[in-house]
């Protein structure tokens, strides 16, 4: 297969912004693509080699995706870097410098995928001294042979952003209808829920068809995508959600941890699928020696503690293991406990199906408690004042709130989704507002008087679901120490874009606009009706959207999650209702995540 074909289909996705649409251009397409190159190309669409866990990385900043293209076209450094600075993505410079005339020279090659993949390889392995000039020239060859479109993607995928609008829910739909019905759709979502990896899915579905999905297991080692919970404004709601009785637990503010021990391994997952092993090997160390079988994947919440008191810490002190290196002082420094508080498989058993009391007797029945290893805690409560009273001891004992757990025989561990099986009541719910929001920054605005010079506020969006887009919901301008506005630059300059992104709807317009990436911890005042800003536009009220009034960023940067795993549009609109005490609206099935 040629990489023109495959870089046209790219532009094709990019030119639209409707979901449907790029299920089809995806779906036509995978209908041409060799089964062998399926797996490759659905990774490449998301611009990676491997799946979303895997840590290898192309190892290419932009700087030197520059020189490629400089080195390439011929083209001073200096006049590359200032159409970068202009265009704010290597892959529009990159098509503006490329000539394309894929003159057949002595030294040309035709650009297929298959040759794609391979520098790719080559790229992302290349080790030791030089590895940094082998890297430029790999792509530079890649590029020697490119039309302008093909440079533009190329340079896009070693930048890990396609910017074509394709999420991983399009893709699995794409696979849905190319390769069985549209029905068959949650079966192909709990497959890649289990797996979190897309290009494994597409590869089994092509070759096996539905059967093969439906056969796919979860494997120790490999990350399964979280359940979540709703919230809900009160704890009187939450037991007559519970239909009058539920079990409760701590929720502890910490790190959620989903550790894979393997019988030569242990590894530590985030929310996010990163490894975290490395920043808690003790735990790691700790749990494997406290595990009674051979095999098994749990959850828990990594806490900081006192090293006197054992009393646990906020979660700005277990934030310090977060770190690349130096980790022998900080783990010394920084004492963790873990709190399980789930079991999803154990030897060869999935138990992800199995109602939450047997997998909460099953972390028992497999572990051993110890002082860094514990159970978290809970209770069985039937009444509003039972659950009151251990919410109180929860926020005693310095935790954010509880977790209400669904004791019914249909209360399996829901991968990848949030859902009123769980339901969380936190101690801000007191407060004006019922929960924090975790928002994507995708604009700036130049800041003035002391902030001349700066980014001096931030527009924010969340994910919607059904749409596949973001909808602003306020313009973010306090909360912000000296330290983190002296940041923002090199925080975001990397996802600088030239015209808003096709993923964003807003009709404000800031300075800069942004690829949705990051993700930041807002509370507010109030949520309300708002002309100016466009999540769940047209829901409540004609070309109004909802908006977030007296937003103020915590100080929390949210690299524990996705841009799709941030506070979502439906989510905002729940708390909307709740706020106006409209609870009916509640009743609906749990949403994908
Ligand atoms: P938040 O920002 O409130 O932590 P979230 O979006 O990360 O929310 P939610 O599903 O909304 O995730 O809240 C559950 C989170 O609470 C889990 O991701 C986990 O990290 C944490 N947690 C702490 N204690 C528990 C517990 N006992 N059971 C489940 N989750 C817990």
């Amino acid at each position: 297969m040629d990489f023109a074909d495959i870089a046209n289909m790219f532009n094709k996705l990019e030119l639209t912004s409707a979901r449907l649409e790029m299920t089809s251009i995806l779906a036509d397409f995978f209908k041409i693509v060799p089964v062998t190159e399926l797996k490759n190309l659905v990774y490449i669409t998301q611009g990676k080699l491997h799946p979303d866990f895997s840590q290898i990385e192309f190892g290419m900043a932009d700087k030197l995706i520059l020189k490629a293209i400089a080195f390439t076209s011929g083209t001073p450094e200096d006049k590359v870097e200032k159409i970068w600075l202009k265009e704010g993505d290597p892959g529009y410079v990159a098509e503006m410098l490329i000539d394309g005339k894929k003159q057949t020279t002595l030294f040309s090659e035709p650009l297929t995928f298959a040759r794609v993949i391979d520098g790719l390889n080559q790229i992302e392995t290349a080790e030791g001294k030089d590895s940094q000039d082998r890297k430029m020239k790999i792509l530079s060859n890649m590029l020697h042979d490119s039309s302008p479109l093909e440079a533009r993607y190329l340079c896009r995928i070693v930048t890990g952003r396609m910017r074509t609008g394709a999420s991983t829910m399009t893709i699995l739909d794409a696979l849905a209808v190319t390769f069985a019905n549209k029905e068959d759709k949650p079966e192909i979502e709990r497959a890649f829920n289990i797996t979190c990896d897309i290009g494994l899915v597409a590869e089994k579905i092509a070759e096996e068809g539905i059967e093969g999905v439906r056969n796919m297991n979860i494997a120790v080692g490999k990350p399964i995508k979280v359940m979540l919970a709703e919230r809900l404004p009160s704890i009187s709601e939450v037991i007559k959600k519970m239909d009058g009785e539920c079990a409760v637990e701590y929720k502890y503010d910490g790190i959620r941890s989903q550790v894979h021990i393997g019988k030569t391994f242990v590894k530590i997952f985030s929310r996010r699928l990163e490894d975290l092993t490395h920043n808690f090997p003790d735990i790691a160390q700790s749990l494997k020696d406290h595990f009674r079988g051979e095999e098994t994947i749990i959850e828990g919440e990594c806490v900081a503690v006192d090293a006197d008191t054992g009393c646990i810490q906020s979660f700005q002190e277990v934030a310090h293991r977060r770190r690349k290196y130096g980790m022998d002082d900080t783990i010394k420094k920084y004492p963790v406990k873990i709190f399980i508080f789930d079991m999803l498989y154990v030897n060869g058993r999935d138990l992800t199906l199995l109602p939450y009391m047997k997998r909460r007797e099953a972390i028992k029945d497999w572990f051993d408690i110890s002082d860094n290893i514990q159970v978290s805690k809970m209770k069985i409560v039937h009444s509003a004042e039972e659950m009151e009273s251990f919410f109180g001891d929860a926020i005693d004992e310095r935790c954010e709130g509880i977790m209400a757990k669904s004791i019914s025989d249909k209360s399996i561990y829901q991968t990848g989704s949030r859902g009123f099986l769980w339901i969380k009541y936190k101690k801000d719910y007191h407060a004006n507002l019922i929960d924090s929001f975790d928002l994507v920054v995708v604009g700036a605005f130049y800041g003035m008087g002391k902030r001349a010079g700066k980014y001096g506020a931030l527009l924010m969006a969340s994910y919607d679901k059904e749409t596949g887009k973001y909808g602003t919901v306020c313009k973010l301008g306090t909360g912000f120490d000296d330290a983190f506005l002296d940041n923002m630059p090199s925080l975001l300059d990397k996802y600088k874009l030239k015209n808003k992104s096709p993923l964003v709807d807003a009709k404000m317009i800031p300075d800069v606009w942004f690829s949705p990436v990051v993700v930041l911890e807002v509370v507010g005042a109030e949520i309300s009706i708002s002309p100016v800003h466009t999540a769940a536009i047209d829901i409540f009220k004609e070309k109004a959207g909802i908006g977030i009034r007296f937003p103020r960023f915590t100080g929390r940067i949210r690299d524990d999650k996705g841009p799709e795993q941030s506070t979502s549009v439906i989510e905002i609109a729940e708390m909307y209702k709740m706020q106006s005490h409209d609870f009916d609206k509640f009743d609906r099935a749990h949403t994908n995540i």
